[in-house]
């Protein structure tokens, strides 16, 4: 392992787990860590445990919020904590321009207040390299949770992966090894010719409403009304819907509720079934983009 982190303060606040595993593995790599959010959580050696985000800020280089972002008042999920943690103006008020905000997911809220500070904010959630390698628990844990939901088994079921994005195509290739009969539900040409090639059913979006009807499993991953009312009624009432899309999902499941459809939104995934897995994958590239991150303004001063 190397120490290239030697020398550097990160402030870790809130998150879940994945955080018990992430702050030692950036330990490892020689930074020191100063957590916010964390004081149910078991011991962590070495880490330095503080109240509030203003109480940090001026002693870090770097600033890590979690994978889900923040809700729509800047509340920080901290599942270590009972206090609430909130990353509003004011807290962005007192972040010094230099330290970098590595964060899975900004609303646009946050977004411009950080741009007309000056603060550099980083969503890592979008990158490919995290998104990509997050896939494989993300795909994991939803497959888990369809066999838990429903009486059949993922072999011979008739399961639709709705978006072939990064946890789409993870998913489907995890059901196809499964031995499932897999249907890919994409909009673009390429995506279902791709889709042709790995042995999946291909569909088109248009085409959803009447093909969803032979659906026992449904996976979504498309973070819009995807499963709204029309496609809902055309959905069998004993199937099951995972919805991995992120909050509030993409089921309207007051409906399927009232049509007596299971559907479950599942979010945070990587958190809950391999959160060990989950914090190297995020402290591996942490490590990258801090370094990065932190060079770079170097150059520009
Ligand atoms: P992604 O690579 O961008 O894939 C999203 C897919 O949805 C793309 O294939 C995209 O197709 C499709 N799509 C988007 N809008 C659409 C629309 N209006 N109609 C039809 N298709 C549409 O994203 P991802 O990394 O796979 O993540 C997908 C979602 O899952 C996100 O909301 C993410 O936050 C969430 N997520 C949740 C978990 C969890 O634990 N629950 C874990 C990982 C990710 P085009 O290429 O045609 O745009």
């Amino acid at each position: 392992m190397t120490t290239v982190l030697n020398g550097i303060r990160l402030g870790v606040v809130g998150g879940d787990d994945r955080e018990l595993y992430l702050i030692p593995e950036l330990q490892k790599q020689g930074a020191s860590i100063v957590g916010v959010g964390f004081e149910k959580a078991p011991p962590i050696p070495g880490m330095v445990r503080k109240s509030t985000i203003q109480d940090i800020v001026g002693e870090v280089d770097a600033l890590l919020f979690p994978m889900f972002g923040t809700d729509e008042r800047g509340g920080v999920k901290a599942k270590y904590s009972d206090s609430s943690i909130a990353l509003n103006k004011e807290v962005l008020q007192a972040i010094p321009q230099y330290v970098p905000i590595f964060i899975g997911w900004a609303r646009p809220a946050l977004k411009s207040a950080a741009e007309k500070m000056g603060i550099r904010l980083i969503e890592t959630a979008k990158l490919d390299e995290i998104a990509i390698l997050n896939s494989i628990p993300s795909a994991e844990g939803a497959i888990h949770m369809a066999i838990k939901e429903t009486p059949i088994t993922i072999h011979q079921s008739e399961s639709f992966v709705l978006g072939l994005g990064r946890t789409g195509w993870s998913i489907a290739r995890m059901l196809k090894g499964m031995g499932a009969s897999v249907t890919g539900v994409a909009r673009r040409p390429d995506v279902l010719a791709r889709a042709v090639e790995m042995g999946l059913r291909a569909v088109h979006f248009e085409d959803l409403e009447e093909e969803i009807r032979r659906a026992e499993i449904i996976f979504n991953t498309v973070p819009t009304l995807i499963l709204d009312r029309p496609i809902l009624d055309r959905v069998s009432r004993d199937a099951v819907i995972i919805d991995l899309a992120s909050i509030p999902g993409g089921t309207d499941f007051e409906y399927a509720d009232m049509l007596g459809i299971k559907a479950l939104l599942a979010p945070g995934l990587p958190g809950l079934v391999a959160p060990k897995t989950a914090g190297k994958i995020l402290a591996e590239v942490y490590r990258k983009l801090i370094l990065l991150n932190l060079m770079s303004y170097e150059h520009r001063i």
